[in-house]
């Protein structure tokens, strides 16, 4: 089958390499859409070494949707059907530890230990090919009416609405978000179904212009600083919950005097590098901040949200490519030609 293969780190081709077969519980799956995800690309630049991946050659790619053409015995009794439409996730976790059990798979206690855990396109085949093995847990059923572009921006939508959980918005609600790409969107469509009264998304550019077209309220952080601004338009007490999708120091540092007391920050931005934050406010104003790891039973819940257009996933596509095509795709991404977001790759 042809695959994207990266042999090294920003050195990649489409190659012939064997179609999957499916094991235990597992699928394959005729892949139709794949979005391009920030971690790819860091992932292809060799960013995260000896981690993601764990090793070179490797095929990445985890935001996909397709539909199915091996179902193992097992993944049939489980009512699993060759030609079900179908979108995935990246986590297929052990089901078995603790954090599995409490249903915190995001957080397996086996990550790693591959005879029991994968995570697909970070340490195990992704989805930059024309089929991928998946076990059962990490596929999920398309609505009959969601077309695969939109599936495979699924899985980021449902990450969003995990942001939102921990952030632990609630009715009437000032949001922040820093960070106006496509996560940080979906992050601010997801505050407004938990009841958030307003979604002030942090930015700058054509993407601010884009949260803006959204009916969000914004900062452009290049013509005013956003602590003040943010404190001016809450009576001077701070946003309620503060969702990092940046993962940059300053959002970091300007989160902290941002947040009204007794407030969160839920941060889902991976930040590179290491960040001095003010802890005696944390103490001294009970104010709270949560990690945010893709997402943990969310994937159900947000495919209806999805399927109605109250969390944008659709909106957010802005350019189609073939696999062939995957170079000038993956620069589409990373240089945000023509004000791309979302970049769907039809293998
Ligand atoms: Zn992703
Ligand atoms: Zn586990």
């Amino acid at each position: 089958m042809k695959a994207l293969v990266v042999s090294e780190p920003s050195k990649f081709a489409i190659e012939d390499i064997p179609k999957p077969v499916a094991g235990e519980n597992e699928v394959v799956a005729r892949v139709r859409a794949v979005s391009i995800c920030g971690t790819d690309a860091h992932l292809i630049a060799g960013h995260y070494p000896d981690f993601w991946p764990p090793s070179f050659p490797f095929t990445p790619g985890h935001e996909w949707a397709g539909e199915l053409v091996e179902v193992s015995p097992g993944a049939a009794a489980l009512g699993w059907h060759v030609g079900d439409r179908v979108c995935g996730t990246s986590h297929d976790a052990c089901g078995f530890c603790q954090k599995c059990v409490e249903g915190r798979y995001n957080l397996c206690e086996n990550y790693g230990n591959m005879d029991v855990h994968r995570q697909y396109g970070h340490n195990y085949q992704g989805c930059y090919a024309e089929y991928v093995l998946h076990g059962v847990k990490s596929i999920f059923r398309l609505p009959r009416e969601m077309d695969f572009a939109t599936g495979a921006v699924v899985d980021p939508a449902s990450i969003a609405l995990h942001t939102a959980n921990r952030g632990g918005v609630r009715p009437g609600d000032t949001a922040v978000v820093f960070g106006p790409g496509p996560v940080g969107l979906l992050v601010a469509d997801a505050c407004r179904l938990r009841g958030a009264a307003h979604v002030i998304v942090v930015g700058r550019g054509q993407r601010l212009e884009q949260a803006a077209a959204m009916g969000n309220e914004t900062i452009d952080f290049e013509a005013t600083h956003p602590v003040p601004e943010i404190l001016e338009r809450t009576d001077g007490h701070g946003a309620d919950v503060i969702l990092d999708c940046a993962g940059v120091a300053d959002t970091f540092q300007w989160s902290i005097p941002a947040l009204r007391k007794g407030g969160r920050i839920a941060a889902v931005g991976i930040p590179v590098q290491r960040v001095d934050l003010d802890f005696q406010e944390f103490v001294l104003y009970e104010k709270e901040l949560v990690g945010v790891r893709a997402t943990a039973g969310e994937m159900r819940h947000v495919l209806p949200l999805v399927a109605n257009g109250s969390i944008r996933a659709k909106d957010l596509i802005t350019h189609r490519f073939s696999l062939d095509d995957f170079a000038e795709a993956l620069a589409t991404f990373n240089e945000r030609r023509d004000g791309a977001m979302k970049v769907i790759v039809e293998p």
